[in-house]
């Protein structure tokens, strides 16, 4: 069996510190909110090349608050993506904003730019681009309509943890970028975990608020940047200013994360090798491989084709035991949960022609070339 991504075996090749980290949180006897945290969060801002991070709860939520932050909320419309996973579309709505969607690029999977600027209206407040499966939007187009239209950019780069655009990590472009550490993503943990990075002060203090109840210092410190205040405050520290969630990265999870991420470039760099392997044998045959764009360097958090014959790729790889995979089924404007939208079938011309064409293929640092000689071998039988 060849599993689409295989954490245990990750695992065992850091076994040792993280058993090491790991005891040291458990005797410490601080597990939320303590030193392990401080040091991700410093370490993950200077990864980034960004002022601020703040660790939450999952990548969710790191969206949610950022939104939050911004200041987004009902009746605002947030221009994203047809074609992610449901949490992208999810956040919006659930701080009251709608969803509009943009149609996407065939070749990259993203976010299509010129679609963004047909769907702009009065009450477009930001852009939620998606890096999707590891690859970097066009943010160039983006950022400059964002600039244009004053709205903010909110990176979902829960996928794209470490992915350059022009020299720039994924989620440092926008006002803020969002990320998961869902244990199968690039950089996971052992359970749930997210953080959101930052260069704006003003966002960083609200949503740090935000993630704690918007309490304390830092309560009142966003209490008085969003109201133009001087409020000295009450020392007492069950003093509350916003209304926000409870929303942290916990210790256990962050001094995973502190072992991890310093590992992190080279099992990006092996995803890249492996990707690059795939491409360099089946861009000889009548499939579409994943498009880097010029400038851009993809982490290939899922490595997709897309292919005419797709159904017949998936039966042949499950019957050699290949775990192949279909990210994601459905585009966010055609799922049940957000007919209130009042979407139909094509809307999206592109997603919807693309998307019964994709097939994801296991694609983690550890995969070794044998397995993935075996798994070239079967898709080019099927296709020849
Ligand atoms: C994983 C993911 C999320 C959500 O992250 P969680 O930590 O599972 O809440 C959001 N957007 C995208 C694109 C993701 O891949």
């Amino acid at each position: 069996m060849i599993p689409i991504t295989d954490l245990s075996a990750q695992y065992k090749s850091i076994m040792e510190e993280i058993q090491k980290e790991v005891s040291g949180v458990l005797e410490s006897g601080s597990y939320i909110m303590g030193k392990h945290v401080r040091q991700f969060e410093e370490s993950f801002a200077a990864y980034n090349s960004c002022k601020y991070a703040i660790g939450v709860a999952n990548g969710t939520d790191a969206l949610v608050i950022s939104l939050m932050a911004a200041g987004i909320g009902k009746g605002d419309e947030v221009i994203t993506t047809s074609f992610s996973f449901f949490a992208t579309a999810e956040a919006i709505t659930s701080v009251g904003a709608n969803p509009v969607f943009a149609d996407i690029d065939a070749d990259t999977y993203n976010i299509d730019p010129d679609d963004i600027e047909r769907k702009i209206t009065d009450k477009t407040k930001a852009i939620v681009p998606v890096h999707i499966f590891g690859n970097p939007a066009n943010m160039r187009k983006i950022l400059n309509t964002a600039a244009k239209h004053n709205l903010y950019v909110i990176e979902d780069a829960c996928q794209a943890v470490g992915a350059l655009y022009k020299g720039k990590r994924a989620g440092s472009m926008g006002n803020a970028g969002c990320f998961s550490f869902f244990p199968s993503k690039n950089l996971g943990c052992y359970g749930d975990g997210g953080a959101i990075i930052t260069n704006d002060e003003r966002i960083a203090v609200i949503a740090k608020a935000l993630s704690r109840h918007g309490g304390g210092k830092t309560g009142l410190r966003a209490y008085n940047l969003i109201n133009g205040s001087n409020e000295k405050g009450n020392p007492d520290k069950y003093c509350n200013y916003l209304i926000g969630c409870n929303s942290r990265l916990d210790e256990i999870q962050a001094a995973i994360l502190n072992v991890k991420l310093k590992h992190l470039d080279r099992w990006n760099e092996r995803r890249r090798e492996k990707a690059h392997l795939y491409n360099s044998i089946f861009r000889n045959y009548p499939v579409n491989i994943p498009k880097e764009e010029t400038g851009s360097q993809s982490v290939y958090h899922i490595y997709t084709l897309s292919a005419r014959n797709r159904d017949g790729i998936l039966k042949a790889l499950r019957g050699q035991e290949i775990d192949a995979r279909v990210y994601y089924s459905i585009p966010l404007h055609l799922q049940k949960g957000l007919e209130h939208l009042g979407y139909k079938k094509g809307d999206m011309k592109v997603a919807e022609e693309v998307i019964p064409c994709m097939i994801s293929l296991p694609l983690y640092p550890e995969l070794t070339t044998k397995e993935q000689n075996r798994i070239i071998k079967c898709i080019i039988n099927t296709l020849t």
